[in-house]
């Protein structure tokens, strides 16, 4: 586990929520507000702890930093099964408690969506990524993470020696940013040739029938249930022959207990914290090239803080692509040129911005 110290950045604000006759726990961590009010997630899981949200806080001041957003980086973590059926009382009581942390604004996470940002809105009137008919830019039903993870892949490409027009693509995880990310990946002419979800992976060297994939997903609950493919565990997914390697699901899944059976020549990080840091530098030295979370799928949260100013959908789209093109391919020619690692230079251009923020307040 990559441990988060408390370094000159933050975390500003560590605060666990305990309600025990509601049997009611939830994580929040306000990271740095230098830019702005902190937005980060709010991920619903019965594993998510102190150390994992303050992770994954850091992250979302580091990407809304990269993507020139007026925000800081927060996360909330609400220790729960997703498919509870209490959830939607648990998201009220997590509401009432964070009203007044006005510097934290929730989106959705692992777990949460649109419809949960509606319960919070209802409560406190403060979530991103709300339903239309309330006002929203329903960012997962619009695919924006998936969007930003394709645009990204067209810099990207080029670089890690790809054509994406024929790519071979695996996805860990067929949620919201897995599905969008198929979608729009094959848009562009790539070939799905793996999925997985919790209950497993299904292959297919020649591809996967993407309508059908979502459609089976949606009817039967899990990919494995797709027809012409062979079924496999949830790790062997990692293992697949691709060139493109997606993990859209939780964190720490590529670490150095697996990481040498990695095929593809290029990782696009759609979920956050999904590679070890270990992980990230052998990768490096194997010549894979790995785009950091909070470049690859910067897509949610610019549309989030895009419905958060009042921006049409048009608008928001046109931001994450060309905010996601101009910083993968930024760290890229930093990272070629100055012989580091991807994410050693994404932090740096982060930091730097939240830094100089910081430095125009007051000290005491
Ligand atoms: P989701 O809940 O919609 O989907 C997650 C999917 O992952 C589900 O299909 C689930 O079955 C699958 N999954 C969970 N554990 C798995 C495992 N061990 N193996 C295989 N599949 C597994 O969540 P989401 O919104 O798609 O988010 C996925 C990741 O992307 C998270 O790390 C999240 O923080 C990150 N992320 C999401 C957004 C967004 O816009 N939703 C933006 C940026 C980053």
């Amino acid at each position: 586990m990559n441990k988060i110290p408390i370094t000159e950045i933050g975390p500003s604000e560590v605060i666990q929520l305990f309600f025990p006759v509601s049997n009611f726990h939830a994580i929040v961590v306000v990271d740095n507000t230098a830019l702005g009010p902190s937005i980060g997630g709010v991920r619903v899981s019965p594993d998510v702890t102190v150390e994992e949200v303050k992770r994954l806080a850091r992250t979302m001041t580091m990407k809304n930093s990269v993507a020139g957003l007026p925000h800081g980086g927060g996360k909330a973590g609400i220790i729960a099964d997703p498919r509870d059926p209490k959830k939607e009382h648990y998201f009220r009581i997590f509401s009432q408690a964070i009203k007044d942390l006005q510097e934290y604004i929730p989106g959705p996470d692992m777990g949460s969506n649109e419809e949960c940002m509606a319960w919070i809105y209802d409560e406190i009137g403060r979530a991103t990524a709300l339903p239309e008919e309330i006002g929203g830019l329903p960012l997962d039903k619009l695919g924006a993470t998936g969007f930003g993870l394709a645009e990204c892949a067209e810099i990207a490409c080029p670089y890690a020696k790809i054509e994406l027009k024929g790519a071979k693509v695996a996805i860990q995880g067929f949620g919201s940013v897995g599905k969008a990310a198929v979608k729009f990946l094959s848009e562009k002419g790539a070939i799905v040739v793996a999925a997985s979800d919790t209950r497993g992976s299904i292959c297919n060297p020649d591809g996967l029938d993407i309508k059908e994939l979502m459609a089976v997903k949606e009817e039967k609950g899990s990919v494995i249930h797709y027809k012409t493919g062979t079924v496999k565990k949830c790790e062997e997914l990692f293992l697949t022959p691709c060139d493109i390697l997606i993990p859209a699901a939780t964190a720490d899944v590529i670490s150095k207990d697996n990481v040498d059976g990695v095929k593809a020549k290029l990782i696009l990080q759609g979920a956050n914290i999904p590679a070890t840091l270990d992980a990230e530098e052998i990768m490096h030295k194997k010549g894979i090239l790995s785009i950091p979370d909070f470049i690859a799928n910067a897509g949610g949260v610019i549309m989030a803080a895009m419905e958060y100013a009042k921006k049409s959908e048009k608008e928001a789209f046109d931001a994450i692509s060309e905010r996601i093109k101009k910083n993968t391919k930024l760290i890229l020619e930093k990272t070629f040129n100055e012989k580091t690692l991807p994410r050693q230079a994404a932090e740096a251009i982060a930091k730097e911005r939240v830094l100089k923020a910081m430095a125009y307040k007051r000290v005491s």
